[in-house]
């Protein structure tokens, strides 16, 4: 078996990759030139994955990867996956995380309709909805360009199922971490500064979204530290991708842990587990950290997974930051120190 992973460099893409290649698939991956290489998360995976040069944006570079290397299963986990950054830019987001899926339904219509197809739907779909669980009938409100741009990928993915007859699934994908999770997001956000806190480092290398360092005099700054979500661990989440895709049928099913938690409590975890229990002096807020519309609560119901799938979460919260902590302490002993 063969498949294609867009966004192949990202925290899901080395995941979904490592995970392929233990089932025996050659793998291939669509990557963006970058004036400096950001193949960190895949080095280990170089000489057994095969790269080709391209861009969400690029049709014509989908298609040459689609034609060259004729994948059965194409994973579309490309994508601006920052919601903050949607508001700093809504046409790229609009573009990249909308159009581009549809970019990549087109290449494979042209090229090799028979390969199954996978997008990286998003909850931030949902947006603020009065439902505790939300599952794969809830109602639709998104609240942000990336959340608007998600729901247009998702459309036009059962869209293309409908009309082409392609097998063409979404994974609506609840927030999931890992050590190789972007360090803008609030989990790594969290889990890299307390790793500084912990071993000393009172100021820094590494930098927050305003590119001001990430810890400063001994404490980080945050937004909202009332809004929760349903965490759960990378990891876990790619084997769904891969099982999604192994289906008589083309489906969407939600991938979640069924657990909420807020900010607060996250915080009070990753603390724990370098043995501070108060740590009101280490955190800040400020208002550049809050969003233009906030998304409050989220909570996934997998039980549609869980039963077609037979899948389910294997990492609790409290392991998953505690994986988080400790890889960044390591990170930070040797970059920071
Ligand atoms: P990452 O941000 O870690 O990875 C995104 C990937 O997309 C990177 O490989 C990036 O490449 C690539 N990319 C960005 N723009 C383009 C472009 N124009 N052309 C080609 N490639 C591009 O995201 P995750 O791995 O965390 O998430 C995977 C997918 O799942 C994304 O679509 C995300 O929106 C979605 N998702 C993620 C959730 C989560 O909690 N992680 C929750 C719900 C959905 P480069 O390295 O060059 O920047
Ligand atoms: P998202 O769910 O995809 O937007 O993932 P994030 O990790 O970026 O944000 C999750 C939640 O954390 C949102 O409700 C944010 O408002 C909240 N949050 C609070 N402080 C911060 C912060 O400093 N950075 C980020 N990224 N989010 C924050």
């Amino acid at each position: 078996m063969k498949a294609l992973i867009t966004g192949i460099t990202g925290q899901d893409g080395s995941y979904l990759a490592e995970l392929l290649l233990e089932k025996g698939y050659e793998v291939a991956g669509v990557i963006r030139r970058l004036s400096s290489p950001n193949t960190q998360h895949i080095e280990h995976l170089l000489g057994k994955i095969k790269l080709y040069d391209g861009d969400l944006l690029d049709v014509g570079s989908l298609v040459r990867a689609i034609q060259d290397f004729q994948p059965d299963e194409v994973y579309n986990l490309a994508a601006q996956s920052f919601v903050a950054t949607s508001w700093k830019q809504p046409l790229l987001t609009s573009k990249v995380t909308g159009l581009g899926a549809v970019n990549v339904l087109e290449a494979i219509r042209i090229t090799k309709p028979d390969a199954k197809f996978y997008q990286a739907s998003s909850s931030e779909m949902f947006g603020n909805s009065n439902e505790e669980f939300l599952s794969e009938s809830s109602l639709m409100l998104p609240t942000s360009p990336y959340a608007v741009a998600k729901h247009f990928a998702h459309e036009m993915t059962i869209n293309y199922r409908n009309s082409f007859d392609m097998y063409a699934c979404a994974g609506i994908l609840f927030n999931h971490e890992s050590p190789r999770r972007g360090v803008e997001f609030v989990t790594r956000k969290i889990t890299y500064s307390v790793a500084c806190i912990a071993e000393g480092v009172k100021k820094s290398k590494m930098s927050n979204e305003e590119k001001e360092p990430l810890v400063l005099d001994g404490k980080f700054l945050l937004g909202n530290l009332e809004a929760s979500r349903d965490w759960g661990y990378a990891g876990d989440y790619v084997q769904q991708m891969w099982l999604m895709l192994q289906q008589e049928e083309a489906d969407e099913y939600v991938v979640a842990t069924g657990r909420s938690a807020t900010i607060r409590e996250f915080l009070d975890i990753a603390f724990k587990h370098v043995g501070i229990d108060d740590w009101s002096a280490y955190v800040g807020q400020d208002p550049r950290f809050m969003r233009a519309s906030e998304l409050h609560h989220l909570r996934g119901n997998a039980k549609k997974a869980q039963e077609k799938l037979g899948w389910v979460p294997e990492t609790s919260l409290e392991e998953l930051v505690a994986m988080m902590v400790d890889s960044d302490r390591e990170i930070v002993r040797s970059t920071e120190m």
